[in-house]
């Protein structure tokens, strides 16, 4: 006899995790379904040798502490998880070779970076306090919308939120034009560019506002077990309260009632399973190739066809055999440039090299690695147009490990270091390893690109009318609010919200 849940929940990464994990924790019978033998999907670890490596995760926004708790701080403190978290006050170390080249390092809080700013940009100070000022009420207007669920009042948006209404559609570069920010501290501002691998004269202001102000505001967070100490905490959590995950369980197709509405999902071994809402932690795209045609509401199909897949990465894991101190590592983060403006590297990554990110968590946890040891984290982006078309299977490993001795070598010359005489373990991931794991149809981490009429901002608009199919209900980087653990972990929450609501009575 086919199995009935209240709720079924597709794929165990952070999204799912907590979606799960919430409607366990509110006597709704929840079965999480993972296709690997593990949680977490991008928030995970990997051991090679003595070394267990973080595979995704630098830093995570919006955490905050025990005094002053942020919105993930609180969401895993809710769901009953007790998190080690270790925090890192300096932003970044952000270097730019050259002629007109630049080092310089911001520390975390808002009056701290903006001293800093000062310090390599005079003159600087007033314009990036304003943008400051932009990211407080732009996360007022945010909070306004998402309480309306994206359908707010309008005369309210123009009278209480007008500057948030007049920045929301522009670039990040015409909002820094507008508050008169030099040139130099525009570059400087837009190093997180890469994580969300938009360009900022196309990348949404009242986006990036939002991660840069969370990253300043609260500095960067992370688990003291990798990231998939997360993913353990939330695992304990659904399953304490009653919920199940199963494991090897990959879903194969979604099968929908007589009036359309999602009703359940079919295993790989052929095992079919009910529930009365279905949360998707996979990829539109992914769910679509899995339902019948007709199922899927043509607009839906529209706009999958319209959108275009985000970015992606090429990582390198290196385990080295000296200390960061013998190695002569300080910084926990260091972004490297090519070219300072975010649109000049972007359209010149082929033949100058692409911008990239390279950490140390030794510098924030001192013993993640055994004694006199050290870890490196290379992260370098990657586009799917970038991807080699005629690569063969028995070339791929030539190719991926290339790209890794590139990079590792620019770093050495940029930091003067010598790395590679020191490497003990080092694994090489690209977007074929993401793809392989996560399950998205190039490696992509955050699903869709984040930009231009798919912004966050206009799919907190029309998320309602977007996504129809009773029953179904989506969450992950693909969502609303694309990059992130925080958005991932907190779409799996709103999702969760919205089932509960629609099984214990009330509209969503
Ligand atoms: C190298 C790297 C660095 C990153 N750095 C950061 C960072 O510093 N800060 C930050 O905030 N974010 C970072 N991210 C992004 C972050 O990891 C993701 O945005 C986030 O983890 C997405 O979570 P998700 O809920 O979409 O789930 P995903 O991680 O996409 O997981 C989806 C899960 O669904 C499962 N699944 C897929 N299909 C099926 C199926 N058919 N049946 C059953 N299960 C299925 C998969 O196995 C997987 O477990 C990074 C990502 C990568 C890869």
């Amino acid at each position: 006899m086919a199995k009935h849940y209240d709720v079924i929940v597709v794929g165990a990464g952070n999204g799912g995790l907590v979606a799960a994990a919430t409607t366990a924790r509110a006597g709704l019978s929840t079965l999480l379904l993972e296709r690997h033998n593990l949680p977490g999907g991008s928030a995970s670890t990997f051991r090679r040798g003595r070394f267990e490596f973080e595979p995704s995760l630098h830093e995570l926004c919006s955490v905050g502490n025990e005094e002053n708790p942020s919105q993930i701080y609180t969401l895993f403190k809710d769901l009953g998880c007790e998190i080690d978290w270790q925090y890192e006050f300096k932003t970044f170390r952000a270097i730019m070779f050259g002629e007109d080249g630049f080092d310089v390092s911001m520390r975390a809080g808002v009056d701290a970076f903006c001293e800093d700013m000062e310090r390599a940009v005079p003159g600087s100070a007033e314009s990036v306090r304003a943008f400051f000022d932009l990211v407080r009420k732009n996360e007022e207007a945010l909070a306004y919308v998402a309480a309306m669920k994206g359908n707010p009042n309008k005369l309210k948006m123009v009278l209480k939120h007008a500057d948030f209404m007049r920045c929301a559609s522009y670039s990040v570069e015409a909002i820094e034009e507008a508050l008169g920010m030099p040139q130099r501290a525009r570059e400087i501002m837009n190093t997180y560019w890469c994580y969300l691998g938009v360009p900022t004269d196309e990348l949404n202001a009242m986006h990036y506002l939002s991660m840069v102000g969370s990253y300043v505001e609260d500095g960067a967070a992370m688990p003291k077990k990798r990231s998939h100490e997360l993913s353990l905490a939330l695992e304990k959590a659904l399953l304490s309260a009653g919920g199940e995950l199963w494991y090897n369980s990959e879903v194969v197709r979604f099968l929908y009632d007589e009036k359309g509405g999602c009703a359940g999902v079919v295993l790989s071994d052929g095992t079919e399973l009910y529930a009365k809402e279905v949360i998707s932690n996979v990829i539109p795209h992914n769910v679509y190739a899995m339902s019948p045609k007709e199922c899927v509401p043509e607009r839906e199909l529209r706009l999958a066809n319209s959108r275009e897949l985000g970015i992606t990465f090429v990582t390198v894991y290196l385990g080295l055999d000296c200390s960061k101190e013998e190695l002569g590592v300080e910084d926990y983060t260091v972004f490297k440039m090519n070219c300072a403006n975010p649109r000049e590297q972007y359209d010149r990554r082929k033949e100058v090299g692409m911008y990239y990110v390279c950490n140390c968590l030794n510098v924030v946890i001192e013993d993640a690695s055994p004694e006199g040891t050290c870890m490196l984290f290379f992260t370098i982006p990657m586009f799917g147009e970038d991807m080699p078309k005629d690569l063969k299977p028995e070339e791929y490993k030539k190719w991926k490990n290339e790209i890794a001795r590139q990079y590792i070598e620019d770093y050495e010359k940029c930091m003067g270091l010598d790395i590679r005489s020191h490497i003990e373990e080092i694994s090489v991931a690209t977007p074929v390893t993401f793809a392989h794991y996560l399950g998205t149809p190039g490696g992509e981490i955050y699903g869709y690109q984040n930009s231009g009429w798919d912004s966050v901002i206009m799919r907190t608009q029309s998320q309602m009318k977007d996504f129809t199919v009773p029953h179904l209900t989506y969450c992950g980087g693909h969502s609303v609010r694309g990059d992130g653990y925080s958005s991932a972990y907190i779409t799996g929450q709103d999702a969760a919200l919205r089932v509960i609501k629609r099984l214990k009575g009330g509209i969503a």
